[in-house]
């Protein structure tokens, strides 16, 4: 008999259905989690949107690729029955020139796009079963709910350390969601002195302004904005964060960047081409940096920021919500009006 669980299954555009479906069956390599807690994503958005994965695999689709699980089957690994564990969604080969390199985020064989939830089943379910070699053994520090934030977490932390920011540099984080206000979160931790976040609306602000990071909120619609950063950071920002993946928040942190300033751009843009004032990154020699997910290693530092209070995701959690909320929480996050920031599942 085959085992059967509920799942909360994407069965058209903007469509979520939780129904009964098999449990899938180990393969070499796999172990099987009882899924403790999924946390709901931007990127899954736009796949609730279009009503499918990227893959071309037809049959029941289910994203979730921020969870954590209590092992039920540990097949071949050296994982025990009980054990609480993390998955890092971020599909490598371990064998290219880039995974040999400590870069598995930009492995030659996935290319970025290899992730569990989006080209594979994910977590919005009871039981996942999955590679072993991407679960992580989860500290009792780190509680289910903040483990679901390990994903936005890691893209924050990576983000940050690709800028190489230092004590003192003035920072500007342009987008108001949640893996924006992470970084502040860290920034703020690893030392800038002004930090400040561009948001176009106040609707996702409150959880930023309840925990203080932030030394100030920027319109990012001000016509005047660029002579506003200039003033408030006495020269231009050291460092922005682009976290948006648009052509007028490019332009913000371009603005905003003081001469010799660094932008990385976090954000996926939805638009197959981005425009920007080419001229202002030459003559100012700003340096423009893509950041995508992040190393094997930083994922293995990210649960130990949580474990060691360095950060506490929980706090940006707006909402824990039951498995048959899931089509719920993303009208929510959809919303023009709700103030929701980060929704988590719990199957
Ligand atoms: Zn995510
Ligand atoms: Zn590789």
């Amino acid at each position: 008999m085959q085992e059967m669980m509920q799942a909360a299954v994407l069965t058209g555009p903007r469509e979520i259905t939780v129904k009964s479906v098999p449990v899938p069956r180990l393969r070499d390599g796999d172990i099987k989690i009882k899924v403790s807690a999924c946390g709901v994503c931007g990127s899954d958005i736009h796949m609730w949107k279009t009503g499918h994965g990227w893959s071309d695999n037809q049959g029941d689709f289910v994203m979730g690729h921020e969870f954590c699980g209590v092992v039920v089957d540990p097949g071949q690994s050296h994982f025990s029955v009980g054990e609480r564990v993390v998955f890092w969604a971020n599909l490598y080969c371990g064998k290219c020139d880039m995974c040999r390199s400590g870069q598995e985020q930009l492995c030659r064989q996935v290319n970025g796009t290899n992730y569990i939830g989006f080209v594979t089943n994910g977590a919005y379910c009871q039981y996942y079963v999955g590679p072993a070699v991407n679960a992580y053994p989860l500290p009792d520090a780190v509680s289910d709910v903040a483990a679901a934030l390990i994903d936005p977490l890691m893209v924050a932390y990576h983000a940050v350390i690709k800028s190489g920011l230092k004590m003192h540099d003035k920072v500007l984080v342009v987008g108001s969601g949640i893996i924006g206000q992470l970084i502040g979160g860290l920034a703020k931790k690893a030392g800038a002195s002004v930090l400040a976040l561009s948001k176009v609306n106040d609707r996702k602000i409150a959880k930023a302004k309840e925990i203080g990071d932030f030394d100030c909120y920027l319109d990012g619609n001000d016509p005047e904005r660029a002579k506003r950063m200039y003033e408030l950071s006495r020269g231009g920002f050291d460092i922005a964060f682009e976290v948006v993946g648009a052509e007028d928040a490019l332009s913000t942190c371009i603005d905003g960047a003081k001469p010799g300033g660094t932008i990385v751009a976090i954000g996926n843009s939805i638009a197959p081409k981005v425009g920007f004032e080419l001229n202002r990154l030459v003559l100012h020699e700003i340096r423009l940096l893509g950041s995508v997910s992040c190393t094997e290693k930083e994922f293995r530092e990210t649960i130990d920021l949580i474990a060691n209070a360095t950060i506490d995701p929980e706090k940006y959690v707006t909402d824990v919500l039951p498995l048959d909320q899931l089509q719920h929480a993303f009208e929510r996050l959809t919303s023009k009006t709700d103030p929701v920031l980060k929704l988590v599942i719990k199957p």
